[in-house]
């Protein structure tokens, strides 16, 4: 069975969507799936507001419904300043997976369009790229690195091809299969035109350097976009030679299909 390994519902900011709309779309689909709620506890002095949410409330909640199809994991925001407390959180949950993500870089919002506006596309990407090696390095314990492509969404820059920033990304991806780190592929956008290339460039540089293994994230918001552009990117891991997976008990399982 193909896992959907990254969503949210109504226990993260920017999600209403219940755990059983979830659940009755997943078996529609006959898609197994893993919910993710968002915590990012630097988000608040970035300019932005609270990204929690009350991780015992979660598993009091959403315990009852796991099953073998059914699992359970967060997407952790990584920041230096707060690595301690992050390692402490993923340790002391029983979570199935734990994803890393880097929705800011050393105190800045990457979704802010203004930021963007005084950046060089090459010199961000370059930053950007080096400062998520780092992140890898500093919070290995993550199973998998979400969304390489979250400020390409927002700064208008063009799409990230390998051989653009091979030296950026050839350190990450290293240190990503030392680590044991797995490359989240993040289907909130389409597979189509330059989003197709650039990340077929980017997993078949992430392969070259190592990689095998990749999780399926549809990063769904309501119930109807899980498993949304699965065929396109299973088709994608298929022509590189990639596993697809996901992770239970924070072990990684290669899915059977
Ligand atoms: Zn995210
Ligand atoms: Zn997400």
């Amino acid at each position: 069975m193909i896992f959907d390994t990254h969503m949210h519902t109504e226990l993260s900011f920017d999600s209403s969507e219940q755990i059983t709309k979830i659940l009755e779309e997943a078996a529609v689909k006959n898609l197994g799936v893993i919910t993710t709620e968002h915590k990012d506890l630097n988000y608040l002095e970035v300019g932005g507001f609270p990204i929690d949410f009350d991780v015992d409330e979660y598993f009091r909640l959403y315990e009852k419904y796991r099953s073998d199809t059914y699992l359970m994991g967060i997407e952790l925001g990584l920041d230096r300043r707060y690595t301690d407390k992050i390692r402490e959180i993923q340790e002391k949950y029983d979570f199935d997976i734990v994803i890393g993500s880097l929705h800011t870089m050393d105190g800045i919002n990457l979704s802010s369009r203004k930021y963007f506006k005084s950046q060089n596309e090459k010199d961000f990407y370059r930053t950007y790229l080096r400062y998520a090696e780092e992140m890898v390095r500093d919070s290995s314990f993550i199973d998998a690195l979400a969304h390489f492509d979250y400020p390409t969404r927002y700064s208008g820059f063009s799409e990230l091809r390998y051989e653009a920033y091979e030296k950026e990304l050839s350190a990450l991806f290293k240190t990503m299969v030392r680590e044991d780190v797995t490359l989240e592929i993040n289907l909130k956008r389409p597979l189509i035109g330059e989003v197709y290339h650039s990340f077929r460039s980017i997993y078949k540089g992430y392969y070259e350097n190592g990689g095998r293994y990749v999780t399926l994230a549809s990063d769904a918001h309501v119930a109807e976009d899980i498993g949304r552009n699965f065929d396109e990117a299973i088709k994608l891991a298929d022509d590189i030679g990639l596993e697809i997976c996901y992770y239970k008990n924070r072990k990684r399982v290669l899915c059977d299909r």
